[in-house]
């Protein structure tokens, strides 16, 4: 059950609904996000709704079953947009395309990359500075030198800066050059991070997790928003099955499925999801059909030397067919649909 507050509740009418809600034996969750203030109850047994929904210094009372409740579209039927300022939003009508390389690797590198998403109006560039690898002795990132210099060019050129945080200690020294936190997916279940995320006021993209369901998706995603944070994106990456012709199984099927259940917006990474650069583009626009707010891939001048994921990055040529293509591909399934 969702009870959103009303802004100009005294405190008298919340302890009354408080007071009311223990009666019931419903136990209560405040959640203040930078939005507006909810009351999660997880109530043990069948009420009469009416019983709460009545009472003075609520908005609104809705009757969420799942485990995941803030984060359902079962109480918010419209689509969050997420704002990241300067007129870039993501999960409206249009595409959200987000690119860059896998790893930040040097200044010359975010330039020539920059210059490329200028070039093709592209308002969000990825890349990593701290890499989670599979080998300790594979390049892991430059660090906070490599994130300062992301985000001053990028900040220069109107392009927000997507990164990946690893853990809870990064995100302080992060938040002034991070427009999106990105929770890899070997963090997907962190819920430390995911609970620190909650407090701060930056766009979160939580990454399925290689053996994640949607469901845990989705619970993580509650993690974020129960601590505060409205503004979550979920990103459908690929999972690890028993199928070794890719790098992973890019789960349409969980496009669909999200948008069903969540009101959040949904990205497709089709270059983890195959990992094979001659197909990224195919299954980049087989997520637009399928529903996605948006895509992220990976892009690279010379993705032969790039120090990490080269086998599933793009070359610029290639990249720009793919962002031509699924922006009239949006808005053709837009009209179809
Ligand atoms: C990445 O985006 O480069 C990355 C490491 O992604 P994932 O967490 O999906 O493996
Ligand atoms: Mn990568």
């Amino acid at each position: 059950m969702i009870i959103q507050l009303s802004n100009n509740i005294t405190p008298q009418q919340k302890e009354n609904l408080l007071n009311q809600l223990s009666e019931l034996n419903i136990k209560s969750n405040e959640v203040k996000t930078q939005f507006r203030n909810y009351i999660v109850g997880i109530p043990k047994v069948d009420f009469d709704i009416r019983t709460i929904g009545n009472m003075e210094g609520i908005d609104d009372i809705h009757r969420v079953s799942d485990d995941y409740k803030l984060v359902s579209k079962k109480w918010k039927t419209e689509r969050t947009i997420i704002d990241l300022g300067d007129n870039v939003t993501i999960g409206g009508h249009e595409l959200a395309i987000m690119a860059g390389p896998c790893s930040i690797e040097s200044e010359e590198q975010i330039e020539n990359t920059v210059q490329h998403l200028l070039k093709n109006n592209i308002k969000i560039m990825r890349g990593g500075v701290y890499k989670p690898r599979s080998s300790p002795y594979a390049f892991r990132g430059l660090g906070m030198d490599g994130l300062k210099l992301f985000y001053q060019h990028c900040s220069e050129n109107g392009i927000k800066v997507i990164t990946e945080v690893m853990q809870v200690s990064q995100v302080e020294e992060m938040l002034d050059y991070v427009d999106i936190f990105q929770v890899g997916a070997r963090n997907s279940q962190n819920f430390n991070l995911l609970d620190i995320l909650g407090e701060v006021d930056k766009p979160v993209m939580i990454k399925r997790g290689m053996s994640g369901t949607i469901e845990e998706l989705l619970a993580s995603a509650e993690y974020v928003f129960s601590n505060g944070n409205e503004k979550i994106l979920l990103c459908e990456r690929g999972i690890r099955t028993y199928e070794k012709a890719y790098r992973n199984t890019l789960d349409l099927n969980a496009i669909p499925i999200l948008k069903e259940k969540s009101h959040l917006p949904v990205i497709v990474d089709p270059s983890h999801g195959i990992g094979l650069r001659q197909h990224v583009a195919t299954m980049a626009l087989a997520g637009v059909v399928a529903g996605a707010d948006g895509i992220v891939v990976e892009v690279h001048e010379e993705p032969e030397k790039a120090f990490s994921d080269g086998q599933q990055t793009l070359y610029y040529e290639q990249a720009e067919e793919l962002y031509n293509k699924a922006r009239s591909l949006n808005v053709v399934f837009e009209y179809i649909v």
